[in-house]
């Protein structure tokens, strides 16, 4: 506790708890000594004071346990954070609970709740994606090109190889976006850009999406890439695999 008192115009403190009592039984202080602490609109006498606090528990738990408030993320009141509810990293009062809840399940998009990473970051976890891509790709490639049977006599037993390889050009972006968006909902090229693949509702996509979600992809760049352009243009920074697989991209 820290409280000032008046010693004739002069106001003195701040004091504790012990140093007013001692006061007290000096007579230095008496209950008609004005007494102020901050937080308080005005000077108070010290009996009145006392009478106040002890007159009503709330108030002396007040300060040292205050009431964490917040704003809610729909009508932008702020009220104490127990007469709300929690969305990721947004709270709801009662009165717009309803309507938010309506709203997740309806998947349309929750205002402020979801922070949506525009074109340029996902382009930068894209490229970042891109090359962890290519690395891995040497690390695969280069040793079958040096292990292949070279025989000069028959060109063609290199040919033999090609279906293995086109099926794992294929295979390695897809397990590595299936595996790592179904795990850890972002690819490590997301991951460090700060973002993540979500579910409209919030949720963590499963591999089945995620999955999906590759193949999704496809169909964006086939189209001139103007399914990752869309991105730019949209409310909430959807590509056209976020639609069709109903997913968002956030910062974390
Ligand atoms: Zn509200």
């Amino acid at each position: 506790m820290e409280i000032y008192y008046a010693e004739g115009n002069k106001k003195v403190g701040p004091i504790g708890k012990a140093e007013l009592q001692t006061l007290i039984k000096a007579k230095k202080v008496t209950p008609k000594t004005l007494v102020w602490q901050p937080g308080m609109d005005n000077w108070k006498e010290l009996g009145v004071f006392v009478r106040s606090r002890s007159g009503n528990t709330d108030q002396t738990k007040t300060p040292s346990t205050p009431v964490k408030r917040s704003v809610c993320s729909e009508c932008g009141k702020t009220l104490s954070q127990d007469e709300m509810i929690r969305f990721q990293d947004s709270w709801v009062c009662g009165a717009c609970k309803p309507l938010f809840i309506q709203k997740i399940k309806e998947g349309v998009s929750v205002a402020g709740a979801m922070d949506y990473a525009g074109f340029w970051i996902r382009f930068g976890a894209i490229l970042i994606d891109g090359l962890i891509m290519w690395i891995f790709n040497m690390l695969i490639f280069i040793p079958m090109g040096i292990l292949m049977p070279k025989s000069p006599d028959n060109p063609f037993a290199v040919l033999s190889f090609m279906p293995l390889i086109i099926l794992l050009q294929y295979a390695i972006p897809a397990a590595y976006d299936t595996w790592f968006v179904g795990k850890y909902g972002a690819t490590p090229g997301k991951m460090a850009c700060k973002l993540k693949i979500v579910v409209a509702d919030g949720s963590r996509l499963s591999y089945l999406r995620a999955f999906g979600r590759h193949f999704a992809k496809w169909l964006s760049s086939m189209i001139l890439l103007i399914g990752f352009i869309m991105a730019a243009f949209d409310e909430e920074k959807r590509t056209l695999h976020d639609r069709i697989c109903e997913t968002r991209v956030v910062r974390k």
